[in-house]
């Protein structure tokens, strides 16, 4: 049960409901979607084992494990999921939401990509929605999408700080009208931290 892995780092979550807190970063290869806007370079990768994996992180002292990607599910087990959990870490996941997340996850985040109707019928329930908003973008009733703690638009940032700065007005304008949403920032992108 090896696992792909394009790198782990330690690092603050940047972005949504846990934004600040420390985690450890375990990005996995893989994805089964292209998005035009994806900021990830996630082809490259090592097998590693859970054993090896563990090696790694424990010299962290943080628990909090985060899984991302690419599309963390098409690899995560709940065997994987269950050998971090048995020595003790608490674990998150960034996904698209194309696959069932597991309920051995303690934090589940889904940012639905493309037609957003498929992520309440495979996912109903998760912690917190995030969609990637571009000026223009149309922001969906939070009825249609998964029940979530908290939904947060996320504007896109780009090379362009122009385009960045009008992504982020826009989300606010959004934000405004409908404040069953809430803004997240790329605050790694903003400060400078991996
Ligand atoms: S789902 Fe995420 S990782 Fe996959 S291509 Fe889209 S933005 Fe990139």
């Amino acid at each position: 049960m090896n696992l792909n892995v394009n790198e782990i780092f330690y690092s603050l979550q940047g972005e949504g409901g846990r934004q600040g807190e420390a985690s450890i970063f375990i990005r996995l290869t893989k994805c089964n979607l292209k998005c035009n806007f994806c900021d990830t370079d996630f082809a490259e990768g090592t097998d590693m084992s859970p054993e090896q994996i563990l090696s790694v992180i424990q010299q962290f002292p943080c628990r909090w494990i985060l899984w991302t990607g690419g599309e963390p599910t098409l690899q995560l087990t709940d065997n994987i999921l269950l050998f971090f959990k048995k020595r003790g870490f608490l674990q998150a996941i960034e996904s698209n939401g194309h696959k069932k997340l597991s309920t051995c996850l303690d934090y589940t985040v889904v940012s639905p990509k493309g037609n957003l109707g498929y992520a309440r019928k495979i996912n109903p329930q998760v912690s917190e929605i995030r969609l990637a908003i571009r000026k223009g973008d149309s922001i969906p009733a939070v009825q249609t999408l998964p029940e979530a703690k908290s939904y947060f638009l996320s504007p896109i940032f780009t090379e362009n700080k122009i385009a960045t700065k009008e992504n982020i007005d826009y989300c606010v304008e959004q934000i405004k009208r409908r404040p069953e949403w809430r803004l997240s920032l790329q605050i790694h992108k903003l400060t400078g931290i991996k």
